[in-house]
């Protein structure tokens, strides 16, 4: 990635504007309602609030799974509104790392082919994406899984394929959706030391989470409560731990 400054750089990796989100089951549940923020390239925001505050409803349409019923999201400068589906799969496949809540791994492959799997339309060589895909799996502790099927792998083991898989492309922005539910301590302070480290080579991290300690590695928490912005916690970001 450039860190160049030139003028086609934006700043701002994504942009929401009075966003809102309005799920019509009978009465309308406004999942998100009126919310505007910016999250700056390579800055590092938690997500905290109450269960059904609109949290995985922010995350999918940061990460172009979704559009907004009202409000612009803005993705590395350009409104998602105004691509097509397939420009918006591309802008996801090439900017965005997701880890999703349900891991969403292909149960017929292996953890080294659930991990290589991103890399497909990527134009690279088989030996290459297998390589990598081995390196990221090592990174996450599971080395020697890499021939494990999901059902093979215990829930934080699945976890930690999901996230190798959300890594291995190298995005600009690496959205997580409570990505340390369900590790254990040591694998959890792993986890979060490879989103520091990405952090520290210029990625965006969005991590969304219940835990304050996971949130404190973050340099801002944005508290949603009713699908509003309830507060934007400035975090100083020296503190060690
Ligand atoms: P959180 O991730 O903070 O728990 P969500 O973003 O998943 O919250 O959900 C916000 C609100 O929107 C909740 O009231 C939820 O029930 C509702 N919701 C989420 N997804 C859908 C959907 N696909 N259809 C209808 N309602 C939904
Ligand atoms: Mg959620």
């Amino acid at each position: 990635m450039s860190n160049t400054g030139t003028i086609s750089e934006p700043e701002i990796a994504v942009s929401l504007e009075d966003v809102r989100k309005t799920y019509q089951l009978g009465e309308p549940v406004h999942a998100l309602d009126g919310v505007s923020l910016e999250i700056p390239r390579g800055s590092y925001t938690a997500i905290m609030g109450p269960s059904g505050s609109g949290k995985s409803t922010l995350m999918n349409l940061v990460g172009c799974l979704d559009t907004p019923t009202a409000g612009a999201v803005v993705v590395d400068d350009k409104d998602v509104r105004d691509l097509s589906s397939r420009e918006r799969t591309r802008l996801r496949g090439s900017e965005v790392g997701f880890v999703f809540q349900t891991f969403n791994l292909m149960p017929r492959l292996n953890a080294l082919e659930n991990v290589a799997l991103p890399q497909l339309f990527q134009g690279i060589s088989r030996g290459d994406r297998r390589d990598r895909a081995r390196e990221l799996l090592e990174r996450v502790g599971l080395g020697d899984r890499i021939d494990h099927l999901p059902n093979e792998l215990s829930g934080g083991q699945r976890q930690r394929v999901a996230l190798a898989r959300a890594l291995v492309n190298d995005p600009a922005i690496v959205l997580a959706d409570e990505p340390s539910g369900n590790l254990d301590t040591e694998t959890e302070s792993q986890v979060l030391d490879l989103f520091a480290e990405f952090h520290g080579g210029g990625t965006t991290m969005i991590v969304v989470t219940h835990e304050r300690h996971v949130a404190e590695r973050a340099e801002r928490i944005v508290h949603l409560l009713d699908g509003k912005i309830e507060r934007i916690e400035e975090l100083d970001g020296v503190e060690e731990k």
